[in-house]
């Protein structure tokens, strides 16, 4: 046995950014231990089998044209997941709204533009669009740095666009509309600075940005299995039902992580879980709560999702697989997916079978199934009314409370980086600071490789991973960029540093 294979290092979470960690260090000879508290690996993206045999998931999962890293892996597993790029529609209850088209297929403009053009805004007033140009100017100002942070956390979305002069209507029927499916809250809930990056990453960087692909089945079977199967080949041994209660820390240094009665030692930790699941490690570990920054972590928050999935007994018309509606509750934003159109088991069915998830779903968690799936019925048939009269005839509810980070105003001081006090311990997963830039599935498996780098690093041998990095600004954006960096430094060099940030 090699003196690499005798390395081991224990990765907590089987998610994307977990499995990410755990495929890079595995493929280098390290010998890697995943545990994992549930009983399938893929964490917020797991899918499974009803006891009926029917396929559900924590929600469906789009995946963007910038999610370069994933899109490589699964070049590099040589596996054909997903559906071609699709076109995306928008509802309130007065019916449709918006509607994208595939922006990679229409001529290319200097950004922000296309996504103006191109955009099939049904009602909403040209004058109501204009109001967002001023909002350029934190576009160019916010580019993801530590200072840039500093300067947008502190402030709410609303705040932000209100400052900038966005109308009322664009604010509640676009910019509200895409934080409630983006960050999962309503804009009074979310940090600027994280509205700005998750905007630019996914809109306004580059005119393809928001052209997205679906799996077709669930990520679960159509990724995670042969991934995980390539796993278990390298000799990683994946633990579900495996949940982390505590760590043996010696010497600033992790050296073993405690399952219940069970410990695994370590040369080195990842950690891969979300806030909750980190919250409730701290809270039961007497060690990691003696450093101030795991303590700080109960400063976080999650946000409850809600995904329901339901079979109608007859064929209804859907014109876009992919919906996302606003303007149905206050704080709460939904999406839903014809699944006939993206799934292919479903493809030669004669009933429809539609995903309907819900993001900031707070006031729906305490519901039955049954008022939840009336709700449901309710809504769709506002958004297409051949709903109206079909019959349910089969369904599934899957609440997620706490699931999905909370980019609340503030929260970047307590967010973790990757590397931590403990000299052998590091952290991943789509809430971790990163200068990366990417957000959600793409920024998890990005933190999860970031992980694994710095486990490199410490152990000494292996090669690192090679992250691709987002797309570069676009010259003109850059140019803009550089001359508002020129003028806060000169800035900086003659006032004192006495306001706020
Ligand atoms: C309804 C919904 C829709 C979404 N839509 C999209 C989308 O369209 N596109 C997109 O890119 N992203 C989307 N997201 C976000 C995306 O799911 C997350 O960004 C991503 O999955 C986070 O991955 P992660 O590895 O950081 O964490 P997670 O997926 O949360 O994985 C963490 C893992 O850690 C495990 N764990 C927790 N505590 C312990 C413990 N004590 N011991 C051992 N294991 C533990 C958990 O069980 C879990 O498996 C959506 C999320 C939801 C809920």
């Amino acid at each position: 046995m090699s003196e690499i294979q005798q390395k081991r290092v224990v990765v907590v979470g089987a998610g994307w950014a977990g499995l990410g960690a755990t495929y890079h260090l595995a493929k280098q000879g390290y010998d890697v231990t995943l545990l994992e508290a549930g009983a399938y690996p893929g964490g917020l993206v797991a899918g499974w089998q009803t006891p009926g045999g029917k396929s559900v998931e924590a929600g469906i999962h789009g995946f963007w044209y910038p999610y370069r890293n994933i899109f490589s892996l699964i070049n590099e597993l040589n596996i054909n997941p997903f559906t071609n790029w699709t076109r995306s529609a928008q509802y309130s209850p007065a019916g449709l709204e918006v509607e994208s088209p595939i922006f990679q297929d229409l001529p290319k403009l200097p950004t922000p533009l296309g996504t103006f053009v191109y955009t099939q805004f049904q009602r909403l007033p040209l004058i109501d669009r204009l109001s967002a140009l001023p909002l350029l100017y934190s576009v160019v100002d916010f580019d993801n740095s530590d200072d840039a942070w500093q300067r947008y956390d502190y402030i709410t979305a609303r705040e932000l666009f209100k400052t900038f002069g966005v109308s009322a209507r664009l604010y509640k029927e676009a910019f509200e509309a895409m934080l409630l499916v983006g960050l999962f809250a309503p804009g009074e809930q979310c940090s600027a600075a994280a509205t700005l990056g998750m905007l630019y990453y996914f809109i306004l960087a580059h005119q393809p940005d928001f052209d997205v692909v679906w799996c077709r089945g669930t990520v679960g079977e159509k990724i995670f299995r042969p991934w995980v199967n390539r796993l278990e080949k390298l000799g990683v041994k994946i633990l579900s039902n495996h949940k982390v209660t505590d760590v043996i820390i010696d010497d600033n240094s992790v050296k073993g992580v405690v399952c219940n009665d069970q410990v695994f030692d370590a040369d080195a930790v990842i950690f891969a879980v979300g806030i909750t699941g980190m919250k409730k490690i701290v809270a039961n570990s007497p060690s990691l709560q003696n450093y101030s920054e795991f303590r700080n972590l109960n400063n976080l928050k999650a946000i409850d999702v809600l995904a329901t999935r339901l079979w109608f007994d007859r064929k209804i018309n859907i014109p876009r697989p992919s919906n996302a509606c606003f303007g149905f509750d206050n704080t709460t934003g939904w999406t839903f997916f014809d699944l006939n159109a993206l799934h292919d088991e479903f493809k030669e069915q004669t009933e429809t079978v539609v995903e309907v998830d819900f993001y900031h779903a707070n006031q729906f968690l305490g519901l039955s199934d049954q008022e939840i799936i009336k709700i449901v019925q309710g809504y769709l048939t506002t958004c297409i009314p051949g709903f109206k009269d079909a019959k349910v005839i089969d369904s599934s509810v899957i609440r997620l409370p706490n699931a999905v980070t909370h980019f609340s105003p503030g929260s970047y001081q307590n967010m973790l980086p990757a590397t931590t006090s403990l000299k052998n311990l590091f952290m991943s997963g789509d809430w971790i600071i990163t200068r990366h830039g990417s957000w959600s599935q793409e920024k998890a498996f990005v933190t999860g490789l970031e992980a694994a780098n710095l486990t490199i690093d410490h152990l000494g041998t292996g090669k690192k991973a090679n992250i691709l990095p987002v797309e570069k600004d676009e010259n003109h954006i850059q140019l803009l960029r550089n001359i508002n960096q020129n003028i806060r430094n000169i800035g900086k060099s003659i006032l004192p540093d006495f306001w706020l940030p």
